[in-house]
């Protein structure tokens, strides 16, 4: 009988969706890959839901709004490991540009001086903005770190199969991946 496959969680919170597209870059090794996981919850996939448990976690991107900080924990609650992938996640990197910034001068330049359009600041439809923008292990426990923007497939295929043989990836290995 063949083995249970280990489930795989992604989302991205404030990010541009560049570490998911390096996830892709893996291509023929995602063949390989899918023999072994099942990628039970991404915007990769069709799934609507995070299930209750998970084995490994993966979240890009920053945690910039209230939605962001709400799903992180979500994350950290329900997968056993949770990985920070990419720049954003782990450092804040393009999205913590704004902490140098009042929230207000922020939405002005978004949605009034660069508008020539009926300017205005939208009330309804997005998320309640946190500030600061924080890397997602200031907010909740985060076990393994894949810094680069985006980090290479390289790297990303590094630690999954660590993880997946049951060793922690060493870091300074992950690092060495022309990052
Ligand atoms: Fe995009 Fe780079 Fe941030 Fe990944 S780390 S979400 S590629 S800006």
């Amino acid at each position: 009988m063949s083995e249970p496959k280990i489930t795989i969680a992604t989302a991205w919170l404030d990010g541009c969706s560049g570490c998911h597209m390096s996830f892709l870059d893996l291509d023929e090794r995602l063949i390989a890959l899918a023999e072994r996981v099942e990628l039970v919850y991404s915007p990769l996939v069709d799934a609507k839901t995070l299930p209750e448990q998970v084995e490994l976690g993966i979240l890009e991107g920053a945690i910039s709004s209230d939605e962001d900080l709400e799903k992180a924990r979500l994350f950290r609650a329900r997968c056993r490991v949770l990985i920070s992938l990419g720049d954003c996640a782990v450092t804040g990197n393009v999205p913590a540009m704004r902490n140098a910034f009042k929230l207000e001068q922020v939405l002005d330049r978004a949605y009034r001086e660069n508008v020539t359009l009926n300017p205005q600041i939208p009330c309804v439809g997005v998320p309640a903005l946190r500030c600061p923008v924080k890397p997602v292990h200031q907010e909740v426990k985060v076990d393994v770190f894949v810094p680069g923007c985006p980090p290479p497939a390289d790297a990303i295929w590094f630690v999954l199969t660590e993880l997946l043989a049951g060793h922690a990836p060493d870091p300074s290995a992950v690092s060495r991946f022309g990052i």
